[in-house]
């Protein structure tokens, strides 16, 4: 069975043996949050897909260099560029400004970040401090002769190129068609905004001078200009949701062509909804769940990134409850098990090459789980090993379990007093009162293990 690493790039539609460009290191832009409003878990699927992606490609030893947006500005509530900005519509919506929103809900996005021990990235970078990198992108596709000026902004004119919506395998001609009616000022359906206007008359609260006139860039440009600026103009591997295949990384790659004649990444790839009553969780459907929700219900988050390790990233996850139980389930099962397991071993070499197998054939971590799951019911001689190889897999799955320990329990007093005495009777060796006294302490629900010179209580 082959080992080396094979990635689903969704330029070519297909599975390709992964290389990077430059030995031994790997560039990764991932499409970041839009921080009008907290993160939904849906959200955070894709950011887990990227994670573990990060997490594959440092298993095979390369090292990752991972950019991350931050998109503050400029993401418009329709992809057609009309609509309001929904930082400023956010800002509407909870009385305070732009700038405090984006503040607040960066500040919530990191933390989630941090509950679901997703690794920090290298860089995570805020459009609104990459204006005049954006500016100079516009200027620049400009002179190349890509643009044109509406009442309301500077334009991509996508038929000046001939290969436009390739990603998305795009037809054109039939979207002009069916939209005509609707277009305004654009000349195609597929022009989309690299600058826009403030309202006239209106000072919008974030907003800039640029060589077109005051306003805003436009929600993509800010993707070309900031991955271009600390990845290149081509690098490895860009990655964002499943919707930004039509649209936002299209029009990416349109502008990276446009300018420098490159399509901004070699490899293209893209994590699947999570869906909840089998429609997309969305941010603007006004319901949606954080991750909050989730430990407010007495959840660990860590039980909802074993749910999304329990599914391939290009398929749909339908989220319900019931899933969530059964992962957690799963979660404790799996720390439990480890965490009874002695320190000192070494990883099963065997385990180790099927495990690598599977999670390099495109990241298929739900085999890897089940391989895990067969170590741990396996038949390793060794059990040391076992839990060697079960914390080697989990830089992978990233839950923590090396570090995990069971909750300390309280124990009522009586118990501890029944206990006690039992320990008394033993020392004594009465051994009547000793079995009677646990058979107390069974029937109050709890038992008595036996260690050395003391013992351990815990809930039957
Ligand atoms: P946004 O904050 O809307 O810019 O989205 C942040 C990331 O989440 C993007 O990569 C989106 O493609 C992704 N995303 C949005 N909705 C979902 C969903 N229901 N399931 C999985 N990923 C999503
Ligand atoms: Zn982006």
């Amino acid at each position: 069975m082959s080992t080396s690493l094979r990635l689903y790039d969704n330029y070519t539609r297909s599975l390709r043996a992964f290389e990077p460009l430059q030995p031994g290191a790997v560039d990764l832009y991932a499409c970041g949050p839009t921080v009008y409003d907290y993160q939904h878990i849906g959200n955070f699927r894709t950011f887990l897909f990227e994670d573990i992606l990060k997490r594959v490609l440092e298993w095979n030893g390369y090292r990752v260099r991972h950019v991350m947006n931050i998109t503050d500005v400029g993401h418009l509530t329709s992809d057609a560029d009309t609509g309001e900005d929904k930082m400023e519509k956010g800002a509407r919506r909870t009385g305070r400004t732009a700038w405090e929103i984006a503040e607040l809900y960066t500040t919530a996005f990191i933390d989630d970040m941090q509950r679901l021990n997703i690794e920090p990235p290298t860089v995570l970078c805020r459009a609104t401090d990459h204006i005049a990198e954006q500016i100079e992108f516009i200027a620049d596709i400009e002179k190349n002769g890509y643009t044109y000026r509406t009442s309301d902004g500077i334009y991509f004119d996508t038929s000046k190129q001939p290969d436009y919506g390739y990603l998305a395998r795009l037809d054109k001609a039939g979207l002009d068609a069916g939209r005509r009616v609707d277009l305004g000022e654009k000349r195609s359906a597929t022009d989309f905004a690299l600058w826009k206007f403030s309202p006239p008359g209106e000072k919008r609260q974030m907003e800039w001078p640029s060589p077109w006139g005051v306003g805003f860039p436009g929600w993509h440009i800010e993707c070309s200009a900031m991955a271009q600026k600390y990845l290149g103009d081509y690098f490895d591997i860009h990655c964002g949701g499943e919707d930004h295949i039509p649209v936002h990384h299209t029009n990416e790659i349109a502008q990276t062509e446009a300018r420098v004649g490159t399509r901004l990444a070699n490899f293209w790839m893209h994590g699947y909804f999570l869906l909840a009553n089998d429609a997309k969780m969305a941010k603007s459907a006004g319901e949606f769940l954080r991750i909050q929700a989730l430990i407010d219900r007495g959840y660990d988050p860590l039980a909802y990134r074993y749910l999304c390790l329990t599914a391939h990233y290009r398929s749909q996850l339908n989220f319900t409850w019931e899933a969530l139980d059964a992962a957690a389930i799963g979660l404790d099962r799996m720390r439990r098990a480890v965490h009874a397991l002695p320190a000192g071993g070494e990883p099963d070499r065997l385990y180790v090459e099927r495990f690598t197998g599977v999670v390099n054939d495109d990241l298929n971590v739900p085999k890897a789980l089940a391989i895990a799951w067969e170590v741990l019911r396996g038949d390793l001689s060794d059990r040391a090993d076992t839990r060697a190889t079960l914390l080697a897999f989990d830089r992978i799955f990233g839950l923590g379990l090396e570090a995990w320990r069971p909750p300390v329990e309280t124990v009522p007093e009586a118990v501890n007093a029944l206990a006690a005495a039992r320990a008394a009777a033993r020392v004594a060796k009465q051994w009547a009162e000793a079995d009677r006294l646990r058979a107390e302490l069974h029937a109050a629900g709890w038992e008595m293990e036996d260690r050395g010179d003391g013992y351990l209580l815990r809930r039957r």
